[in-house]
């Protein structure tokens, strides 16, 4: 099989990709064979979905978003993109509070590593999720609703307890942001004044190179004009990497519906593959300061190798696998050049560098940090893997990852 990831840094290995239109279908699969694994919109950048036996596409499935305005929650077919359900929840008078850089990336996919957005008060994706239905082992329906004990563990899944067919995410009334940038913020004020930083607007995202004297500021306000009192505010349409912005959500402090604003790319727009490997760290909020100044001692050794660098903050979650897991986060990723190499070595760098600091990898980009340090900065990393054993016994649903980064004990 020759099917990659979208990076096209990972060639998936299982023996074929299933498309099947119906859920009974998936269902009639997953009782059948041995191993098989659900693949989302490979947007992650490893072997997190792969299976050694099956991977079956939800992309053939119908699509279907249903509201309950009385309870303010859509539940919607697990394989929709985040910008097509946005597109429908709009339409429709509704919006949701948080959505990732990229609205082209699948809702049980996303969800499934803890993928966010940025704002101080604003959760991780997965944060949003009130309520799931996933095929069991057997090819069984299980919905687990809010009230569910093992929903705070099902949630950020990794894919590891079963093929999601719904997913039920919190929704509010629809409402506009607009989206403003600041450039040559002194790295000063940075360090001197992150809370008033990135409560400076809803959405709010540091876009940094290391080793320079200032960083650029986006600010994605609900709440009219949004500014920083340092800094330039600019003219021009920016690009996160600095490239053309054509491709890029309206900036300039135009107003416009919430998903065609907090993502920083439009859904129109269909990426081709990306040829960049993605990192990001995800630490108590306590520990940025500490953090930016170990990361910009190595400034001379990432900047070679960096496209773009995005600092965000998430809001404290309760789900057992969430980077966010009991902590306010500060979240530091990095695109950086598909040189694998290079950017192993870098990496372990960089992690060398945030040691200490309780930096959790985000589980669907590069890193290497060993195992044992990972379930040490999760406190519920015990009840995941009870969960597990339990939802999947004979380990259908397991793979190369989940035993070398999360199951292997
Ligand atoms: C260009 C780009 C931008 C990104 N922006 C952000 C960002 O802003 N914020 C952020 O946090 N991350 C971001 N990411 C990372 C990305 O959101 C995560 O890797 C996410 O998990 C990808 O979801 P996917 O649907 O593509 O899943 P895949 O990569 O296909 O799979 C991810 C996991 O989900 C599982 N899975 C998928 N569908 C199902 C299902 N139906 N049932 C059970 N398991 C399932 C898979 O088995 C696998 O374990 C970005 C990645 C890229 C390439």
């Amino acid at each position: 099989m020759t099917e990659q990831n979208w990076a096209g840094s990972y060639t998936y290995r299982a023996r074929s990709i299933h498309r099947p239109d119906t859920v009974d279908a998936v269902r009639r699969i997953v009782a059948q064979v041995p191993k098989v694994r659900a693949l989302g919109s490979r947007h992650s950048f490893h072997d997190l979905p792969d299976s050694t036996g099956e991977l079956i596409s939800l992309e053939a499935l119908p699509r279907s978003v249903r509201l309950d305005t009385e309870n303010r929650t859509v539940t919607v077919s697990a394989g929709t993109l985040y910008g097509d359900l946005a597109t429908e929840l709009h339409r429709a008078g509704w919006a949701l509070g948080a959505m990732a850089s990229l609205p082209h990336i699948a809702v049980a996919g996303a969800i499934g590593t803890g993928t966010h957005g940025s704002g101080d008060r604003v959760g991780s994706l997965a944060a949003e999720v009130t309520g799931l239905t996933l095929i069991d082992p057997d090819g069984e329906l299980r919905t687990l609703a809010a009230d569910d004990p093992d929903l705070p563990g099902a949630v950020v899944h990794l894919g590891a307890l079963g093929v999601l067919t719904e997913v039920t995410l919190r929704m509010e009334p629809t409402y506009e942001v607009a989206q403003y940038v600041v450039d040559d913020v002194p790295w000063e004020y940075v360090l001197t004044e992150l809370d008033a930083l990135t409560s400076a607007a809803y959405s709010v995202s540091i876009f940094a190179r290391w080793n320079a004297p200032t960083v650029q500021v986006w600010l994605k306000s609900r709440d009219g004009e949004a500014g920083l009192p340092v800094g330039t505010p600019a003219r021009h349409k920016a690009h996160p990497g600095g490239r053309d912005p054509v491709n890029c959500t309206d900036q300039l402090g135009e107003p416009g519906a919430w998903y065609d604003r907090l993502p920083h790319f439009r859904m129109g727009f269909t990426p081709s593959s990306g040829r960049e490997i993605q990192a990001e760290y995800l630490l108590p909020r306590t520990h940025a300061v500490a953090a930016f100044e170990a990361l910009r001692e190595l400034g001379p050794i990432i900047a070679p190798l960096l496209q773009a660098c995005e600092i965000r903050t998430v809001a404290a979650d309760e789900l057992w696998l969430s980077g966010s897991y009991a902590r306010d986060t500060v979240a530091i990723h990095f695109t950086l050049a598909p040189e694998p190499v290079k950017v192993t070595a870098l990496l372990g760098r960089i992690e060398e560098a945030l040691a200490g600091l309780e930096a959790r990898p985000h589980w669907g980009k590069w890193f290497t940090t060993p195992a044992a340090a990972i379930a040490g900065m999760y406190p519920r990393m015990a009840d995941f893997r009870a969960l597990v054993r339990r939802y999947d016994p004979a380990g259908k649903f397991s793979n190369a990852f989940l035993q070398r980064v999360v199951l292997g004990e």
